[in-house]
């Protein structure tokens, strides 16, 4: 069995609590409170498809943890999605929540389908069916949905709509991620990818590297790779390889130019599943390189923001010596063996959890302007968000440096202390 299939992002996430709960001496009702979902739903959305006939899709919701706020979390639409993988991400969401300090906790779901191969109509069906399915058991003061992996602006409208329809009034604030102009707010695109490179920010400043000096490969060319890579461009950091999914020919090439990336270029070629045009790629003078090869690149900052599972004892040995930091745009990307990899290679991690909190952190200013009625400019959002991401990356490397521990761990020990303090002061364990 190779790695990727023997791999289970659930046991990944249970077994990376385990290891912190030992180390915070957690007692064991705690454990078991916080090594589990809180609920889970699974269900089926039938759908009438275009050409009349009915096809049944698998969806979930899981709720892991809302000890300091209603759950919030994201909606995949995947062929390959599991129960697993959406109980991985709603632990990491109740982490994330709690790492960044807002008053939300953790929950993630899914659908089991391709958007590729769905119209506009059988999505919108799709979206409305999973609202039925759960509208007595989401909300804007118990569960917060949001864009994930393949779902859209769009799809959180047309879920609002139906929970509207569903109630019988107006919540604006339970859903994030809505298109600016109907309760969405200003910055959110930029949100994930920003706060991802405003965290690398702070880790050059203290590992004494100028970034107008770096290079850096990415892995994905969706929503968080394309504006980490602008940000970090921006900074005046050179981007130089990107990998992402090829769908014609199902399988995933790496994009390489080595006198650096322009990003306007890149999305020029880019469909909005953050696939780039393979021979318009070729047209403008990218080299076109094996999937894989994005992590084999002599540059100094990798930026894993793609899938789960990407970097792992497999593909760890091969980076290269010049790699100072890897900042994980993803969740769960590396594994906890290549964690050890990239331990002994001393390389500095920003963990994916606090690394890529810039989206939920802008979903809950936009809970917050929703619940206000009154927006901001995308300036004060950027700088309310650029705020909190940096107060967090400083709380966790500062723990990391005192104690000389690997960023991951002071991570989940920040977090996983807060999620622990407020079920216990709640009474539940
Ligand atoms: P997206 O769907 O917009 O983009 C995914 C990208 O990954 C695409 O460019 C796709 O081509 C690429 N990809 C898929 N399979 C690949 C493969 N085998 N090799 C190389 N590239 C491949 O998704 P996104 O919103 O950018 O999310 C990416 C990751 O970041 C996910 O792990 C997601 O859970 C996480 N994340 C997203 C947000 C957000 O706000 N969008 C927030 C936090 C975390």
């Amino acid at each position: 069995m190779s790695v990727s299939e023997s791999f289970n992002p659930f046991k990944m996430a249970q077994q990376q609590f385990d290891d912190v709960a030992q180390k915070l001496s957690l007692d064991q009702p705690t454990r078991d409170l916080l090594r589990n979902p809180d609920r889970e739903h699974h269900f089926n959305i039938p759908i009438r498809m275009d050409d009349g006939s009915y096809r049944v899709f698998r969806g979930f919701r899981v709720q892991h943890n809302d000890a300091r706020g209603p759950c919030k979390g994201g909606i995949r639409f995947h062929p390959q999605e599991t129960i697993d993988t959406v109980r991985a991400l709603a632990m990491w969401m109740t982490w994330k929540t709690a790492v960044v300090d807002i008053p939300l906790g953790g929950g993630k779901g899914g659908v089991i389908c391709d958007p590729h191969n769905l119209s506009m109509r059988e999505q919108e069906a799709l979206c409305r069916g999973w609202i039925r399915q759960l509208a007595a058991n989401v909300g804007p003061l118990q569960d917060v949905p949001a864009p994930d992996v393949m779902t859209t602006g769009q799809h959180m409208l047309w879920m609002l709509d139906e929970y509207e329809r569903i109630h019988g009034a107006k919540y604006p604030g339970f859903i994030t991620g809505k298109p600016v102009g109907l309760g969405g707010s200003l910055g959110r695109t930029e949100a994930t990818g920003y706060g991802v490179i405003f965290t690398l920010r702070e880790a050059l400043k203290h590992l004494g590297i100028k970034i107008e000096n770096t290079t850096a490969a990415f892995q994905g060319f969706g929503n968080v790779s394309q504006y980490s890579l602008d940000m970090y461009s921006q900074l005046g950091g050179k981007a130089i390889a990107v990998s992402c999914w090829d769908q014609k020919e199902q399988k995933s090439y790496t994009y390489k130019k080595a006198d650096g990336i322009q990003f306007k270029h890149l999305m020029d070629i880019t469909n909005r599943f953050g696939e780039i045009d393979k021979q318009k790629a070729k047209d403008i003078g990218f080299e076109i390189l094996d999937g894989g090869a994005w992590i084999e690149q002599e540059v100094d900052i990798l930026v894993p923001a793609a899938l789960e599972n990407q970097v792992n004892a497999e593909t760890a040995p091969k980076i290269r010596n010049s790699v100072k930091v890897i900042v994980e745009g993803a969740n769960g990307p590396t594994t906890p063996d290549a964690d050890k990899i990239i331990k002994e290679k001393n390389i500095w991690l920003i963990p994916d959890f606090l690394a890529n909190a810039g989206g939920v952190t802008c979903s809950y200013f936009e809970q917050v302007q929703c619940n206000m009625n009154y927006f901001w400019t995308k300036e004060e959002v950027l700088k309310r968000l650029d705020e909190k991401m940096t107060v967090a990356y400083h709380a966790v490397s500062d723990l990391a440096l005192t104690r000389k521990i690997y960023m991951r761990e002071a991570a989940y020990m920040i977090s996983i202390s807060r999620v622990a303090e407020a079920c216990k002061m709640r009474g539940w364990v």
